[in-house]
């Protein structure tokens, strides 16, 4: 079949109603490594402009650290650049055995398995580890990458409302009569940053019978006295049946991403999960980057540390100005505007004060529930935080919001 000009406006016609709904995504370009400071380029050619970074998820500072980028270079150097293999055919090399072991240690499981991402690692196991006796229990709100594991796996699916334990034990009373029952949950939520109550998960879990299965990729590394995630939060270590995390978020940011847990349930993985099976896995030089940012962690407590200090001083300048923010204590800071277009508006002022912060809207939050996500890290000195309040405080004065409550702003701006 060729490209005719009638199959080409069928998409012509679908982008074009993306872009008239507002919700067209253009990316920007970033001219330099990531950090809290970064050169960034808007795709119109505008000039290049350095601004203040509040929206990576580096939240350990450790995407560009001297140290993972030597270790890196070491690696590259010893082990080469690819595999040209899947694992079990000839893609396995000693440092991914070494990764997985570190992994399981850190997070205080039995076993771990590497994937290509943690997109990949919730894609293949529900389907490597359940069948149509079983029965997936997941949280509304759970990662976009766990809805699609779901959908892969043949076992029946059911859902509870977000964060709802009384809902929640309802279900698991509910579907008493599977074989297995899975409980699907975030460790940490990304949008509103908020946590999952993984101390009466895992009760209810043990009350029911039932495995507990944790997407820890907004926690690991910082989360948690020592941040081995979630988990360590609610002190339920080694209670979690199936944790699955990213290697692109705090532990380096590049990309990778595994599951951890019962030593049966990564073995089946290995056996049977086919992004397992049929991708490569992460290439050597990530590899040997994560090994390096596990040294790091492992050191001292000082990076997830300093991290907790400038969040609790980003939350309380922010709060103190007269912001709006959803409550909790994760690096995750929305600051709540309802308005969907004065999510853009702020956001297109900040960036003119030399803040990069992204304004999120319906359908990516709620509707009516339109805010600037902030996001904090390491990386960050008290001179950037300082620097983003003062513009966050001009720009909310511009507006006329600061002081005021959830009702007035929607009064002022409608929904
Ligand atoms: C980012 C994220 C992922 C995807 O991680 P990748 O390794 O980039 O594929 C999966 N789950 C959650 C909860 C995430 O936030």
């Amino acid at each position: 079949m060729s490209y005719t000009n009638k199959i080409k406006k069928i998409y012509q016609d679908q982008l074009e109603q993306i872009r008239n709904a507002g919700i067209f995504k253009v990316e920007r370009l970033i001219h330099s490594s990531q950090a809290a400071d970064i050169e960034v380029e808007f795709p119109t050619g505008s000039s290049l402009k350095t601004v203040i970074n509040m929206c990576a998820n580096n939240y350990l500072g450790l995407s560009s650290h001297p140290e993972v980028v030597k270790a890196a270079h070491d690696g590259l150097e010893s082990r080469g650049y690819g595999m040209s293999s899947v694992r079990f055919i000839c893609g396995t090399q000693d440092i991914h055995r070494e990764l997985e072991n570190r992994v399981t240690e850190f997070l205080g499981t039995e076993d771990t398995i590497l994937f290509p991402s943690c997109m990949d690692a919730n894609a293949g196991v529900f389907e490597a580890v359940l069948s149509n006796e079983d029965i997936m229990i997941s949280d509304r709100l759970v990662h976009a990458s766990i809805i699609d594991g779901i959908r892969l796996c043949s076992a029946q699916h059911d859902t509870f409302k977000h964060s709802n334990m009384q809902h929640l034990e309802s279900k698991l009373q509910l579907h008493s009569d599977k074989r297995i029952r899975m409980v699907i949950t975030d460790g940490v939520y990304s949008m509103d940053g908020d946590t999952a109550k993984l101390d009466e998960m895992v009760e209810l879990c043990e009350k029911y019978d039932a495995l507990l299965f944790v997407d820890d990729s907004h926690a690991s590394g910082f989360i948690g006295k020592t941040g081995r995630g979630t988990h360590e939060k609610y002190g339920v270590m080694g209670k979690i049946d199936i944790i699955t995390t990213t290697f692109g978020k705090a532990l380096g940011g590049a990309s990778g991403g595994c599951v951890s847990g019962r030593k049966e349930l990564v073995e089946m993985c290995r056996q049977k999960a086919r992004p397992y099976l049929f991708s490569n896995t992460i290439a050597p030089v990530v590899v040997s980057g994560v090994l390096k940012v596990l040294d790091i962690l492992s050191e001292n407590t000082e990076r997830r540390d300093k991290l907790e200090e400038n969040t609790a001083y980003w939350r309380k300048g922010l709060t103190n100005a007269g912001f709006i923010l959803k409550e909790g204590d994760s690096p995750i800071v929305p600051v709540m505007l309802f308005n969907a277009k004065l999510s853009q508006d702020i956001s297109k002022d900040l960036y003119d004060e030399g803040i990069y912060a992204i304004g999120f809207f319906f359908p990516v939050v709620p509707n009516g529930q339109a805010r600037i996500r902030t996001q904090i890290s390491a990386g960050h000195e008290i001179h950037h935080l300082d620097k983003a309040l003062d513009a966050f405080k001009k720009v909310g004065k511009k507006y006329g919001i600061l002081g005021l409550t959830k009702q007035e702003i929607i009064q002022k701006y409608g929904l």
